[in-house]
């Protein structure tokens, strides 16, 4: 699309006409003038900045048309006018080429001598948006093909690579004193707020001759081919490259730190990811916040939010997607309405979006999309006001980096892992994504917590800690004073789990969970028998709960009362074969005709807690009455009152925040219904207020009208009319 199609478009649609902002700027200054556009209140880097934009420009320059087109004036424009507050702008992308004028790395052959990331600077300037520069490590095809010393070499041998669109390097290599020379001629080259360091992470396990050589030099041994979680020198080599790629990063930030104080952001998608990235959860400390890219719709980014709230040093954390179905996919715009309930899952998390588009190949944009942004944009910039504060839950879902992998690897040759990341079979990350699912359609208010922010734990009243692999004594004795001093802990499967101790693994929490590990029970197959009679009401009218796959064989102690015990199948599963008809189903595995006699669900007080132990992830299941067993031994462990009830539809999540300094509390309710259009569903809230304190209004944004409200036991009282998608409402205290 050319100049005057673009300036049609702007006439033509009256939709680009509504915001004051962008009237203001087009009667102020035509597109023609020179000046500087900077609009007279200008929101605070990074912490007022809520509207982002990255436009993919992953491009190569092997045809000449490639890029040749890019119209930095047409292009910002397009992007100021859509109200986005900020543009992540490429400095070099996977291709591995740059695009500015430098003297180390690779120009890009289309830009023809110009500076496009200069060009882009300086319009984003004159048009009073932030810049964030691009910046790529590792994924580098330039790198790649013209330096293969610095090749990511995986176990499977360099061919693997060659199939596919990516070449790797490897941070151990020379690749890295490149990556920081170039880093700091960029930043010493031009003025932009901050930087974004896209894929910091090991794209698998890489056996380069600078890698091998550097754990033969740390710690005297062959780099391990072979998966082993129970393998120290496994373990080690696991720790080496986590600490590698922290190393790098942190030299990554210094470097640029040392040459300007601007904001330095890694790529933190990989906070979720599991252990062949290679990267820690205190990538952190060399972020000013956190931010990372996710495709996997409104539940996965609603989890993401809260353990990125969690885990930002600043705040607003930054969530990044895509505006199509995922970045494989050039063209499919996502719906609409699927486009707006997404967006605003960072507004109730009072954190920033960042959009995901992609440049065309010859460097022009699709304009019409950015009508449709801009639409974006301006249902969520209403709200921005008021965003801020700290998220108040009452129970914390405790998600442990460390624990992301699979044991049933165990024995596995590296070079038969292939592939991507495979998060599937983790059966930590299956806990915490199923915990959070109940939690959020159960409207309990919970945040989340990580292994390196277990100091978080005391924001909270309760804590889930699904089927951990991984705890240190430090991390237990956290825990135990958690529950002593009145916490509500529940712990599933093999959470806390010492596989190394002598004479026999223990559980380190075994004083709180109320039993002793004595191994493993079952295999496909096994069952909760229900024995406490409230729980017998939950679950009817069946009198056993299913669980798909083994359960911790264990002993109960006193003072442990036992809420259900674990039953095996009438006939073991694994023996069953068409000759001989061992089994009591031919389809099923019903359970044994008597219940067993091993725990499998157990309550235990211990000093002012109370500690819920279950014998396999009951978080994990899909099946609805799981969740109604967890949520009732929640609910009869956890005093009430909590931070917030909710009677609404479960597709609606809410979220809390506390502004202290404005004495008042933001209510965000979400409409995350997932075949849209969405029904509009209404909603009845009640919020505890601090200590002390009594309500002085409630008032329905963004316009703040005053809302009815009345007192409903220690609870402030206040109905929503059916809303479509966002209800966003300020609980004002006195
Ligand atoms: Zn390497």
């Amino acid at each position: 699309m050319d100049r005057r199609t673009f300036n049609k478009t702007i006439a033509g649609g009256a939709m680009w006409l509504t915001s004051p902002s962008v009237r203001a700027a087009m009667a102020a200054a035509p597109a023609a003038a020179a000046a500087e556009e900077t609009p007279a209140v200008r929101p605070k880097w990074p912490e007022q900045v809520y509207r982002r934009l990255l436009v993919d420009t992953h491009v190569p320059d092997w045809d000449p048309v490639l890029l040749s087109r890019f119209d930095a004036r047409d292009y910002v424009d397009t992007i100021a006018n859509a109200d986005f507050q900020c543009l992540m702008q490429y400095a070099i992308s996977c291709a591995g080429l740059c695009l500015w004028p430098t003297k180390i790395g690779t120009v890009h052959r289309g830009m023809k001598g110009r500076d496009y990331f200069g060009e882009v600077m300086n319009e984003c300037k004159r048009r009073g948006l932030y810049r964030v520069a691009y910046f790529h490590v590792v994924w580098d095809n330039w790198g790649y093909q013209f330096r293969p010393q610095w090749r990511f070499r995986p176990a499977e041998g360099d061919e693997e690579v060659m199939k596919g669109r990516y070449g790797y390097t490897c941070i151990n290599t020379p690749a890295r004193d490149y990556y920081l020379a170039l880093v700091r001629e960029l930043v010493s080259s031009y003025d932009f707020e901050g930087i974004f360091n896209d894929m910091i992470l090991w794209p698998g396990v890489c056996y380069c001759e600078y890698c091998t050589a550097r754990f033969r030099k740390e710690q005297n041994a062959e780099a391990p081919r072979v998966v082993d979680w129970d393998d120290p020198l496994w373990r080690t080599f696991q720790s080496c490259r986590q600490r590698w790629m922290r190393e790098f990063a942190e030299e990554f930030t210094q470097t640029v730190k040392s040459v300007r104080s601007i904001t330095v952001e890694h790529q933190y998608g990989t906070a979720l990811s599991d252990w062949r990235t290679g990267v820690p959860l205190e990538m952190r400390d060399a972020c000013d916040f956190v931010g990372g890219d996710f495709y996997g719709g409104a539940a996965q980014f609603s989890l993401v939010c809260k353990t990125f709230y969690s885990l930002s040093p600043k705040r607003p954390f930054e969530f990044m997607t895509s505006r199509t179905w995922d970045l494989t996919d050039f063209v499919t715009i996502k719906p609409v309405e699927e486009l707006r309930i997404e967006s605003a899952i960072p507004t109730v998390h009072s954190a920033a979006l960042l959009f995901i588009d992609a440049i065309n190949p010859d460097g022009t944009i699709n304009h019409d999309v950015y009508r449709v942004l801009k639409m974006m944009n301006d249902s969520h910039a209403v709200y921005e006001p008021y965003l801020g504060g700290e998220l108040l839950g009452d129970v914390a879902i405790y998600y442990d980096k460390e624990s992301m992998y699979d044991p049933s690897q165990n024995g596995t040759p590296v070079e038969q892992l292939r592939g991507k990341s495979d998060v599937s079979k983790v059966v930590h990350l299956e806990g915490v994504v199923g915990a959070a699912r109940i939690l959020r359609e159960e409207h309990i208010p919970f945040g989340v917590i990580t292994n390196v922010t277990l100091d978080q734990l005391e924001n909270y009243r309760a804590v889930i800690v699904p089927s951990v692999l991984e705890m240190t004594p430090e991390q237990a004795h956290h825990f135990r004073n958690f529950v002593q001093n009145g916490g509500v802990l529940y712990a599933s499967g093999p959470t806390s789990l010492d596989r190394f101790a002598k004479p026999e693994p223990r559980y380190l929490l075994e004083d709180l969970f109320g039993v002793r590990y004595r191994g493993i029970l079952g295999n496909h197959v096994t069952y909760f028998s229900v024995m406490d009679a409230e729980l017998k009401k939950t679950i009817w009218p069946q009198h056993e709960v299913i669980q798909k796959g083994p359960m911790i064989h264990a002993e109960a102690l006193a003072g442990a009362e036992v809420l259900a015990t674990a039953t095996l199948p009438f006939a073991d599963p694994a023996g069953i074969h068409a000759i001989g008809s061992r089994f009591a189903q031919i389809i099923s595995d019903p359970p044994a005709l008597s219940p067993g006699t091993n725990p499998a669900l157990v309550i235990h007080t211990v000093g002012k807690g109370k500690v819920i132990w279950s014998a396999a992830g009951l978080e994990s299941s899909e099946h609805a009455v799981n969740a109604k067993v967890l949520v009732a031994l929640l609910r009869r462990a956890i005093p009430t009152p909590w931070r917030f009830e909710l009677d609404a539809h479960p597709a609606v999540e809410m979220t809390l925040f506390h502004q202290p300094e404005q004495s008042r509390l933001l209510a965000g309710l979400l409409n995350m219904q997932s075949i849209t259009p969405p029904i509009p569903v209404a909603a009845k809230v009640r919020v505890s207020l601090p200590s002390g304190r009594r309500v002085s209004s409630v008032a329905l944004l963004p316009d703040r009208k005053p809302l009815k409200f009345d007192m409903a036991g220690p609870y402030v009282q206040f109905s929503l009319e059916p809303f479509e998608i966002l209800a966003m409402a300020l609980v004002q205290y006195v």
